[in-house]
């Protein structure tokens, strides 16, 4: 079995689905007391908030690159960075560490192409849909990817994450709001099926919620973790 090294915490809402999930997912396919080997490091999402508010990006690739190495050092196979977000700083991340990084994109990616829909939107955070870092690496796996244009729709999808979801508020009225914008991409742009691109937008937005495949980052990224852990992927 591999260690996994997981960087946790943004926000520790959606960070608490990784441990469990792992673990359960390991132990239905490996059985009696089996359960994932992971080295958890959770940050204190408050400062690391403040210094993206700030716009201080280097300081938070040097943090998370030194966490990646801790957990090299504590005997992690590979790391994942438990958000879509923080995959800004992936290549810099990458580039610290001698263990592959676990990319978030090429996981959900990969479930979009297993389907065959290629034509896709993808909610997130404003980072997410708005910077190309994450749009780049959907694209480079082969995906069409579609954002809301709307800079009101955007700051609106953005501020549901972080005011709400990453607080574990789970509200009607946001769910409604995600459910329009997703509706509005299918009317006007064709999108054939949804990334929910933000660890924790799965909490507001169910299958049943929508008339097209959703593709949850956080399911994709603990079902290749899941894998790895049990050497059904090599790394
Ligand atoms: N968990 C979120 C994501 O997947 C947002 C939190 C963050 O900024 O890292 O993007």
């Amino acid at each position: 079995m591999k260690t996994i090294g997981i960087i946790g915490g943004m926000s520790y809402e959606s960070s608490i689905h990784y441990y469990e999930r792992i673990n359960d997912q390991v132990n239905a396919e490996a059985g009696n007391l089996t359960c994932a080997k992971m080295i958890i490091y959770n940050v204190n999402f408050e400062e690391i908030r403040k210094l993206m508010l700030n716009n201080e990006w280097n300081e938070i690739g040097v943090e998370l690159a030194n966490i990646a190495i801790k957990l090299e050092n504590a005997g992690a196979d590979c790391i994942v960075i438990a958000t879509n977000t923080m995959h800004k700083l992936a290549d810099y991340v990458q580039s610290k560490i001698n263990i592959p990084l676990i990319h978030i994109a090429d996981c959900v990616a990969e479930k979009c192409k297993k389907t065959g829909i290629f034509n896709v939107g993808l909610l997130g955070t404003k980072y997410t849909m708005v910077e190309d870092f994450f749009k780049d690496r959907l694209k480079y796996n082969g995906l069409i990817v579609n954002t809301p244009e709307n800079s009101q729709e955007i700051d609106e999808i953005d501020r549901i994450i972080f005011d709400e979801l990453c607080k574990g508020k789970i509200k009607d009225v946001s769910k409604k709001y995600y459910i329009n914008v997703i509706n509005e991409m299918i009317e006007h742009k064709g999108i054939d099926g949804i990334i929910l691109g933000c660890t924790e937008i799965e909490m507001l937005i169910k299958s049943k919620d929508v008339q097209i495949p959703i593709f949850d980052t956080t399911q994709s990224h603990i079902d290749s973790i899941v894998d790895i852990c049990l050497e059904k992927i090599s790394l």
